[in-house]
């Protein structure tokens, strides 16, 4: 799965988050994690607690709540309002790729960067809390490179 690779780097995160907070690294905040990680699209609180008590973890809803607090903190998910206008949860990562523009046809590649994404997550900007954010490349696409190699050598053959 794409998302594998990410996952583990985030759990890493959030816990050394929790560790350097002096918060508790409670089997309880781990699953609720693992479950929201799960989670391919927007949530709510109740979606989250129905997947908790799918697998035989029952977690109060205060613990749901802070966990899902401290996920915004270390930017893993972002507080969305549904069509209904009801509050909803989603990954952050969903939306960190890299996009790779050419300049010359306008497509926009869409790239995974799980390093990029570490580097992101962490970084901290004064006065200013991240919502989410997003890197555009700018550049040639291997098409154009092509066409523009061979309308060069086109000319030069006329001339
Ligand atoms: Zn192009």
């Amino acid at each position: 799965m794409a998302d594998q690779k990410d996952n583990s780097v985030i759990i890493q995160e959030f816990s050394n988050f929790l560790k350097a907070k002096g918060k508790r690294r409670t089997p309880e905040r781990f699953k609720i994690l693992e479950k929201v990680l799960e989670f391919k699209k927007q949530f709510t609180i109740e979606e989250l607690n129905q997947a908790m008590l799918n697998d035989a973890f029952p977690v109060s809803k205060s613990t749901l709540y802070n966990t899902v607090e401290i996920l915004r903190e270390v930017n893993v998910l972002r507080k969305i309002y549904t069509a209904e206008n009801a509050i909803a949860f989603e990954r952050v990562g969903q939306v960190a790729n890299i996009h790779l523009m050419c300049e010359h046809c306008g497509r926009i590649k869409l790239v995974k960067d799980t390093n990029f994404m570490a580097y992101m997550n962490a970084r901290k900007f004064a006065a200013f809390s991240t919502s989410y954010y997003n890197l555009t490349v700018y550049g040639i696409c291997n098409d154009c490179a092509r066409k523009l190699k061979r309308s060069r050598s086109n000319k030069k053959n006329n001339k």
